[in-house]
């Protein structure tokens, strides 16, 4: 979602910054119960439903629900749908990939955490485009340090990205986080090293490559949501909320919930 209410950067206390850790661990825990329940036959809409009760189970809301009116808890995108997706009814097939976007509301602040999952068995192609987008995630969380600035982030990431020869979304981009679901700075996944504001302590963004198998272009569906890769081809999505800390990067959110559903499969 690329919306912003406000042009400051507000960089966080240590306190806030622990109100958003369990923001975002609550949205991972999400996304590991998911994880276990994502297969062929399994609807969107099912999954909706199992994450916002243990979104409201954990003392917060969901975070996009209601959001932009956005009509549900997670952002389900299959295949060549990029981001927001709205869930539906249809099953899941063997061979589809979906990124789960979601988003949590807790004691003021939000958490904004995404993983793009395979149903059932998928192609080595595909299995390749969400390996390398994950590592651009890596790569962009080891990049915001005191020191760098915003457009180092997204350098790197392009630079990661394309010599596999995949196409960098630049329609949407990464955000600051806290009190607002998008908060300043943009943060691109594309862009120059050296140039954007300069990245320091306190500053928590989410960081959130968005790849595609072929062209960088997409387009919005008639749903007026849903955004889609203008080729048709298959797009990944990763996000993790990341806070600076005494120069260094710190992950808020963690995959470690959706690894250890995902090894027990
Ligand atoms: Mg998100
Ligand atoms: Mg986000």
């Amino acid at each position: 979602m690329g919306i912003f209410n406000r042009k400051q950067i507000f960089y966080k206390t240590a306190a806030e910054i622990e109100i958003m850790r369990e923001a975002a661990q609550i949205v991972s825990r999400t996304l590991g119960i998911l994880a276990a329940q994502i297969k062929p036959g399994v609807t969107p809409l099912h999954l909706d439903k199992i994450a916002e009760e243990y979104i409201r189970s954990q003392n917060a809301i969901p975070g996009f629900l209601g959001l932009y009116d956005f009509p549900n808890t997670l952002c389900i995108s299959i295949n060549e749908q990029v981001v927001h997706g709205i869930p539906g009814n249809k099953p899941l097939n063997e061979g589809d990939i979906i990124s789960v976007d979601c988003g949590s509301y807790f004691e003021g602040y939000y958490g904004d955490h995404a993983y793009t999952f395979e149903v059932g068995e998928v192609s080595p192609e595909i299995k390749k485009l969400l390996q390398v987008t994950k590592e651009c995630l890596e790569i962009g969380v080891a990049q915001t340090k005191v020191g760098n600035r915003i457009g180092d982030i997204g350098f790197h990431i392009q630079q990661h990205a394309e010599k596999h020869g995949y196409g960098v979304v630049r329609d949407l981009v990464g955000h600051g986080l806290g009190q607002s679901m998008h908060e300043e700075p943009q943060v691109p996944n594309y862009g120059r090293r050296g140039t954007g504001k300069q990245i320091q302590n306190g500053l928590v963004i989410a960081i959130e490559p968005m790849i595609n198998m072929g062209t960088e272009q997409v387009i919005q569906a008639s749903d007026n949501w849903t955004i889609i890769t203008a080729d048709n081809q298959p797009s990944a999505h990763f996000e993790h909320d990341v806070a600076v800390v005494n120069g260094k990067p710190e992950v808020l959110s963690t995959f470690k919930y959706i690894e250890e559903a995902l090894a027990k499969k």
